[in-house]
Order: structure tokens, then C-alpha cells, then sequence
């Protein structure tokens, strides 16, 4: 019987710490759906169109190399449902720091309570790229900065692209 999991966020934009969350999810199962959330009224940096498109091209690498198959799809109601939805077992989050740990254990047992079958991973970020956050990715670009170390080649486009149809 092939896991399905479930990786919920925002990318806005797929950052390497993302990257690192979805190669190691390899490990765990064998089809990761990703889950973008959409909700009304909250406007991000990149399109939801352009979310998909990136998420898709960067995903190519990884599912060549581990064989993992990776669909990405939007949700707009509870990552819960969307992850029943899904037909996945697991929803993997990540953890950065003990501000995520706080929020992802508190989300993580509600999730249980209202899920009990769908357990939640929490994968420890990795060294290198534990101190990526797509909020302050974005800051740093408005401001001019280099944001290569931090985002795969095809996000730092997307979002230089969107900062000058914003301005
Ligand atoms: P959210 O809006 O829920 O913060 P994000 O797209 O920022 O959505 O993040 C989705 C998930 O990816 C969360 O579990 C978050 O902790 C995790 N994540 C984000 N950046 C990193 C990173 N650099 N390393 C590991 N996990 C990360």
C-alpha cells in the first residue's frame, strides 16, 4: 500500500527550506501531495498560478532523484479535510525554531482531535537552511538584497518578476 503525505504552507515563494522539508519527505512516503493554502483576503507576493508553476519546476530534481511521486494542489478550508481530501495518512510539517514548535504542536494536536486517524511528522530543519523563512525572503528582495542562497534559481526570478509588476 503506497503513504500519501501531506505538506501544507503558503509558499509565497518555495524556499530551500521548503526544498529540504519535501527531499526528506521522500523517506516517508511515497506520494506527496502539497497543499497551498488559499485564503480570501490574504494577498501573497506570487500568484496562486504562479505557487503551482514554481512548486511544479522545482519539484522536477526531487522527483527524479527519489523516485517520490509530488502533486500540488490549493486548498481553502482546513488542512485536516484537504489532507483527508487527499487520501493522505501523514500531514509533515517543519520545524525551524521553538516559535514554530509552539504553533506546529498546538495546530498539530487539533488537527488530531478533529483527525485522530491523520498523524502530523514534524521534521527538524536542517542546518544549513533552518534560518529561511519566506516572509523575510521576501523583505530582503524588496530591499534590494541577494536572496540566491536562500530560494531555488526559478523563485528568486518569480519574485524579482513580481516586485517589478508591483512597483
Ligand atoms: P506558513 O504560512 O504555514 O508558515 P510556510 O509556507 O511558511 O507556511 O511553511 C509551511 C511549512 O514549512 C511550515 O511547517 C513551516 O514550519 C515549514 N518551513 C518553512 N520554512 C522552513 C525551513 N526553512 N525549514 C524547515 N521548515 C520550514
Amino acid at each position: 500500500m503506497s503513504r500519501i503525505g501531506f505538506y501544507p504552507g503558503s509558499f509565497d515563494p518555495t524556499t530551500n527550506g521548503h526544498l529540504d522539508i519535501i527531499k526528506r519527505s521522500a523517506n516517508l512516503v511515497d506520494h506527496l501531495v502539497l497543499g497551498i493554502g488559499v485564503h480570501h483576503g490574504k494577498k501573497g507576493l506570487l500568484s496562486v498560478d504562479e505557487k503551482i508553476a514554481l512548486l511544479n519546476e522545482v519539484c522536477n530534481e526531487v522527483r527524479q532523484s527519489t523516485g517520490m511521486t509530488i502533486t500540488v494542489e490549493t486548498f481553502d478550508n482546513l488542512a485536516v479535510d484537504a489532507a483527508k481530501k487527499a487520501g493522505a495518512s501523514v500531514i509533515i510539517r517543519g520545524l525551524r525554531d521553538a516559535t514554530d514548535f509552539d504553533y506546529e504542536v498546538q495546530m498539530g494536536q487539533m488537527n488530531a482531535a478533529m483527525m485522530p486517524k491523520i498523524e502530523t511528522i514534524f521534521l527538524a530543519a536542517s542546518p544549513s537552511t533552518r534560518m529561511i523563512a519566506s516572509s523575510l525572503v521576501k523583505q530582503i528582495a524588496k530591499m534590494g538584497g541577494d536572496i540566491s542562497s536562500f530560494v531555488p534559481a526559478q523563485a528568486m526570478k518569480m519574485v524579482q518578476a513580481a516586485l517589478n509588476n508591483n512597483s
